[in-house]
């Protein structure tokens, strides 16, 4: 039997008509559900008083653990209602595992995997009104998240930890009107080394994202594309919050490999619909020079970045001290955009499951 989350209902749930204002152009991260899921862990009683009731806010002491070390691990999953009410998660136990992995590099107590998956559905089942009813591409995004609750100042790993689930109904960061995106290669900042923690979904790395992304944004650019050095004799990574990929003229779908990235759900979604496309599917480790040559001749036709926030989202071009290139002829390219429908149509429902990724909640 899965170990149950006990809903306490909230008595001041937000107003049904400020919920449709809210539910009728979601945005990302603004606005959050009437509930959350919590559990609590001590090396004494492990993981106990799980819940989930209002949503409110955390009472902290300025000591605690996470605020000055970031002990902290998080996740990004979503709920998706298909056309006849029904609502469903998406390989949601590639973030459980991925969840205890993160926490497992944190010094963090891993959370059991049906503990993962009984908070989100949980949370998913009392917040049900909150899961958009869509014709386009809205959903409920759900944030897992774990930290150091301990009020201690040493170096240590927490002896009392947090675990929770909040909910927001979101559309994708970039919708399929807004075309696509362009980077910008950073010669200052890298997100990642080998022993670190790139592979992680923490908060840390978020952290220091921030000032790349800064840097991005005065080019003109929307995100950072990060090569694993500061200079350009290095490889291309990922985008800071998506997995990249390349379109070859030789009929490959190619991405970086393994180490110091994160291993994306969408980013072996995408791998694994590639024949579908009659794309060969690679996973290796990809130089910038190859990168910006294959882009510069052609022999790159299409680049993506893969997410589950974004989805799918095009990249239309690069940038870099002194450089500009156009990916293809600057719009989005026809592979892209057919695999993107087809995550779409798996996700809403639209296409039949062969794979066994839906897990249905109501
Ligand atoms: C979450 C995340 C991704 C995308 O992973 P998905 O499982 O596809 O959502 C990519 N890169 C980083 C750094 C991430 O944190």
């Amino acid at each position: 039997m899965s170990p149950a989350f006990p809903l306490v209902r909230t008595t001041s749930p937000v107003p049904e008509a400020e919920r449709a204002a809210i539910l009728a152009a979601p945005e990302f991260g603004r606005h959050f559900t009437d509930h959350m899921a919590q559990a609590l862990w001590t090396p004494e009683a492990g993981w106990h008083d799980r819940s989930v009731g209002p949503l409110k806010p955390f009472s902290l002491h300025p000591g605690t653990a996470a605020l000055h070390y970031a002990q902290e691990v998080f996740e990004g999953l979503k709920a998706y209602r298909h056309a006849d009410g029904s609502v469903w998660l998406f390989r949601p136990e590639r973030n459980a595992r991925r969840f205890a992995r993160s926490a497992a590099r944190m010094g963090l107590p891993p959370l059991p995997e049906e503990d993962f998956l009984a908070s989100v559905e949980a949370l998913v089942r009392a917040d049900e009104p909150w899961v958009p009813v869509t014709a386009g591409e809205e959903s409920l995004y759900l944030r897992p998240f774990m930290f150091a609750a301990e009020t201690f100042l040493g170096v240590r790993p927490a002896e009392r930890v947090a675990y929770s689930v909040i909910a927001c109904p979101t559309r994708p960061y970039f919708s399929a009107g807004t075309g696509g995106v362009a980077l910008w290669v950073s010669t200052t900042y890298t997100r990642a080394g080998r022993g670190g923690t790139g592979a992680t979904k923490c908060g840390g790395n978020y952290g220091a994202s921030l000032a790349a992304q800064a840097e991005a944004l005065q080019h003109g650019c929307d995100q950072v594309l990060y090569l694993d050095s500061t200079d350009e004799e290095g490889c291309i990574e990922e985008s800071g919050a998506m997995n990249l990929f390349l379109v070859t003229a030789a009929g490959e779908l190619v991405t970086p490999a393994l180490g110091t990235i994160l291993e994306g759900v969408t980013r072996d979604t995408a791998l694994t619909l590639a024949p579908d496309f009659g794309l060969a599917p690679v996973e290796r480790p990809v130089t910038f020079k190859e990168f910006r040559a294959g882009l510069a001749d052609g022999t790159i036709t299409e680049v993506f970045a893969a997410g589950t926030a974004a989805v799918l989202t095009p990249v239309l071009g690069i940038k870099g001290e002194g450089y500009a290139l156009t990916v293809g002829d600057g719009t989005p390219g026809r592979l892209t955009t057919a695999l993107r429908e087809r995550m779409l149509d798996l996700q809403y429902g639209r296409a039949e499951d062969t794979h066994g990724w839906l897990r249905r909640v109501l």
